[in-house]
C-alpha cells in the first residue's frame, strides 16, 4: 500500500493489523498455539515483567495471533489499542473491573442484551457495583441516574432485542458533562455500519461471536480503547491511575497515555481473572473479519426486504427495524448506521405467546438458537429463552414481550429467507 494513502475499510477488513509470518513466510496469520514464550537472558524477562519493554510471556495474557486480530479490530473502531479476551461477557468484566471499586455505581441503559443485564443486574453484585438503569428513549433519564459513585455509562448502539439505535451524541455528552467514560456495545452494528469513537464512545466492546466472527464457530469479545479520556482526574479511576505495586509502583495513565485503558485491561484484568482467548477461535474470527463489509451489507438488505415483507403480512401486528422509514428510530439510524440497520430485527405476533412457540417450531431454513450474527438466518422467541428469566417488566423494558419473535435476518437469498417465514406464518 502506497504510504500516502489511508486505505478504505474493506481494505483495512483484510490487512490491518497482519503481514507475511517473518520467519515462514506463511501469508495468512498462522495460529501459534503456545503457552508461553522463550525469553532472550534474565535482564529480558525482569523488563517484561516490569513492563518496561513489550513482548510476549503467557498466552493468558498476550498471544501473536491475538495481537493482529486486536490491532484490525482497534483499527476498524479507530481506536488506539484493543484487548481480545475469550467472549462478550469477558470483555465487559474487564472493562469494570479497571472502573469500578467495591462501593461504585454505574449507569446503564435498560434495552440492553439479555445477558447484560443479567451480568449486571446480579452477577456485579457480589463485586459491590450496582447499576442503575436509564432509558435510551428518554435521554434525561441518564443525567438524573447519575451520582457521586457513578464511574461509567454503558449504552448498546443499536439494541438487541427491540432494534433501537441508541443517541450516542446525546448520552456522550451526558457523560462528559459528568467526568465519566461513555463504553458502548457495538456488537449488533459492527464498526462497519457505526463508529461510536466518532460520536464520543471512549470505550467500544464487542461479542466476538457476532458478526466480527460472523459465522457462529467461536466465542470470543473484545475492549478497544478510544484513547479519549482523562483517567488521572479527581482520583476517581486509582486502577489507571495510582502507583502499581505489582508493577514497580508505576502508574498505568501516566506511563501508556492514551492506550492506559487497554493496558489495564490486559495487565490487571486479564492478567488476575484470566479469561484468555484462544489463538484457534482469533484465527476463526479474523478469517471473518475478512469479510466483513460484505456481509454486513447483505444482512442490511436482506433484512430490510424481510422487514418489509413481515410489516404487510396480516399474522403480524408490529415490526420494529430502523431500517424501515417508517420506524421511530429510522432518524438516528440514518445519522449513526446510515449504511443499513443490521441484520436483527423483531416482530409482533397477533397470535400472541403461543403464535411465537408455534412459528419458532415451524421454520424450515432458520435455525431455532440464542444466538445472532451468523452467515445463518436464525430465530428466537426471547420471552420463552433468552429474556425467560427476566421479570415480565424487564422483559416489555427490554422490546422481548411474549409476541414478539426476533431475527437475525442472514446472508442466504432473500427469497428463500421470505417464503420460509411465509410457510410458517401461514401455519399458525
Ligand atoms: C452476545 C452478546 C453479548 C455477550 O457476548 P458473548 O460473546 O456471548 O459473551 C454482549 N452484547 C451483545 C449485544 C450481544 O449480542
Amino acid at each position: 500500500m502506497a504510504e500516502d494513502r489511508i486505505p478504505g475499510f474493506a481494505t483495512l477488513a483484510i490487512h490491518a493489523g497482519a503481514q507475511p509470518d517473518p520467519t515462514t513466510k506463511a501469508r495468512i496469520t498462522p495460529i501459534y498455539q503456545t503457552a508461553s514464550y522463550v525469553f532472550d537472558d534474565v535482564d529480558h524477562a525482569a523488563a517484561l515483567f516490569g513492563l518496561q519493554a513489550f513482548g510476549n510471556i503467557y498466552t493468558r495474557i498476550m498471544n501473536p495471533t491475538n495481537a493482529v486480530l486486536e490491532e484490525r479490530v482497534a483499527t476498524l473502531e479507530g481506536g488506539t489499542a484493543a484487548l481480545a479476551v475469550a467472549s462478550g461477557h469477558a470483555a465487559q468484566l474487564l472493562v469494570f473491573h479497571a472502573l469500578m471499586q467495591p462501593g461504585d455505581r454505574f449507569v446503564a441503559s435498560k434495552r440492553l442484551y439479555g445477558g447484560s443485564i443479567n451480568q449486571f443486574g446480579n452477577a456485579f453484585k457480589s463485586f459491590g457495583w450496582e447499576v442503575d438503569w436509564a432509558d435510551p428513549d428518554e435521554i434525561g433519564s441518564f443525567e438524573r441516574a447519575i451520582g457521586p459513585k457513578t464511574k461509567a455509562i454503558f449504552i448498546e448502539s443499536i439494541a438487541n432485542p427491540g432494534g433501537i439505535v441508541t443517541d450516542i451524541a446525546a448520552i456522550s455528552a451526558i457523560a462528559k458533562r459528568a467526568g465519566v467514560p461513555l463504553i458502548v456495545d457495538n456488537t449488533l452494528a459492527s464498526p462497519y455500519l457505526c463508529k461510536p469513537f466518532q460520536h464520543g464512545a471512549d470505550v467500544v466492546v464487542h461479542s466476538l461471536t457476532k458478526f466480527l466472527g460472523g459465522h457462529g464457530n467461536s466465542i470470543g469479545g473484545i475492549i478497544v480503547d478510544g484513547g479519549t479520556f482523562d483517567w488521572s482526574r479527581e482520583g476517581r479511576y486509582p486502577m489507571l491511575a495510582e502507583p502499581r505495586p505489582e508493577y514497580g509502583g508505576i502508574k498505568l495513565h501516566e506511563t501508556f497515555g492514551n492506550f492506559a485503558f487497554a493496558i489495564a485491561c490486559r495487565v490487571l484484568g486479564l492478567r488476575d481473572l484470566g479469561p484468555a482467548l484462544a489463538p484457534m477461535n482469533a484465527f476463526l474470527i479474523l478469517t471473518g473479519i475478512e469479510t466483513l463489509p460484505l456481509r454486513m451489507q447483505r444482512h442490511s438488505d436482506n433484512a430490510r426486504a424481510v422487514a418489509e415483507f413481515l410489516a404487510d403480512h396480516p399474522a403480524v401486528s408490529w415490526v420494529s427495524y430502523a431500517g424501515l422509514p417508517g420506524d421511530r428510530y429510522h432518524g438516528l439510524m440514518q445519522r449513526y448506521a446510515p449504511k443499513g440497520a443490521g441484520a436483527v430485527l423483531t416482530f409482533g405476533l397477533k397470535g400472541g405467546y403461543d403464535a411465537g412457540v408455534k412459528l419458532v417450531s415451524s421454520v424450515r431454513l432458520f435455525s431455532h438458537l440464542a444466538n445472532l450474527g451468523d452467515t445463518r438466518s436464525l430465530v428466537i422467541h426471547p420471552a420463552s429463552t433468552t429474556h425467560r428469566q427476566l421479570t415480565e417488566a424487564q422483559r416489555a423494558a427490554a422490546g422481548a414481550g411474549g409476541d414478539t419473535v426476533r431475527l437475525s435476518v442472514g446472508i442466504e437469498d432473500k427469497e428463500d429467507i421470505i417464503a420460509d417465514l411465509q410457510q410458517a406464518l401461514e401455519g399458525l
